[in-house]
């Protein structure tokens, strides 16, 4: 049976409260989407009510293949397909907060996946821009972000190391994969005031940093290490980084 959707619009422009109840009879996984929120976000430091509120309401077993639906409220990635992962919901939460959305920004996500993080977003900011360089994962996450009516996010297929200039400048950017370093076109797209959250580090483990750009310049600071898939493209890893 489909998800019931929260309400979309409700929870968007909904601020600080915490947005729509939790507890669907629709939604046989509402039980244990609260306690994954309370016991592995809420418990682990993620202060951010909207975040909360949009973790509470963007059913992540909609995202998963069918035979792992039953796990996707555990605190843990899970394959997606194509040798890619959903990322842990916790960092999903901790990266979302740590962008600082207030409601009316423009957001690009590098690394489209199964699409949930994208879903996150599109509740929590006026319009998501998400890179995928798998066209047949962006197939899906279109397809899935579609039935879940989230129609400010727009898929694109492509190298999103280059970010997404016709779409630039990005009041914020998330990248979900593990960078060698911060890709420049990254940095170039990022607007005034704007701020960039991504993992740098080696292939398998990085550092979750976060760039703000301010009236003095670029400043960066270094939050928690992370385990990410790689970032490959131009400006990222090479193709054959994990052969
Ligand atoms: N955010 C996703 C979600 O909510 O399911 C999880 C992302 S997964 C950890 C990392 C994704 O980044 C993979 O789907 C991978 O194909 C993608 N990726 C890696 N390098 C990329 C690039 N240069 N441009 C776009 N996507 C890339």
């Amino acid at each position: 049976m489909p998800p019931r959707m929260p309400n979309w619009r409700a929870l968007k422009w909904r601020r600080p409260s915490p947005g729509p109840p939790t507890h669907d009879v629709g939604d046989p996984f509402a039980v244990a989407r609260e306690r994954m929120v309370e016991e592995q976000i809420a418990a682990r430091g993620v202060r951010d009510e909207r975040v909360l509120a949009a973790l509470r309401a963007v059913p992540r077993h909609a995202f998963l293949p069918e035979h792992l639906g039953h796990e996707a409220y555990l605190d843990t990635p899970l394959p997606i397909g194509s040798h890619q992962t959903i990322s842990q919901p916790y960092i999903v939460a901790l990266m979302t907060e740590l962008l600082g959305l207030d409601g009316d920004e423009r957001v690009l996500e590098v690394g489209t996946g199964s699409g949930y993080q994208a879903a996150v977003l599109s509740l929590l900011t006026r319009e998501v821009f998400t890179i995928e360089r798998h066209a047949d994962l962006a197939t899906h996450a279109r397809q899935v972000l579609a039935r879940l009516h989230c129609s400010n996010v727009e898929v694109v297929v492509g190298d999103g190391t280059c970010g997404l200039a016709e779409h630039a400048p990005y009041n914020g950017i998330i990248v979900t994969a593990g960078a060698p370093h911060v890709p420049q076109p990254l940095l170039d797209q990022l607007a005034p005031a704007g701020t960039l959250v991504l993992p740098v580090g080696e292939a398998s483990s990085q550092v979750l940093e976060v760039w703000r750009r301010t009236p003095a310049g670029l400043e960066r600071e270094e939050v928690t290490p992370v385990c990410f898939v790689p970032l490959i493209g131009e400006h990222g890893w090479r193709d054959d980084v994990c052969a």
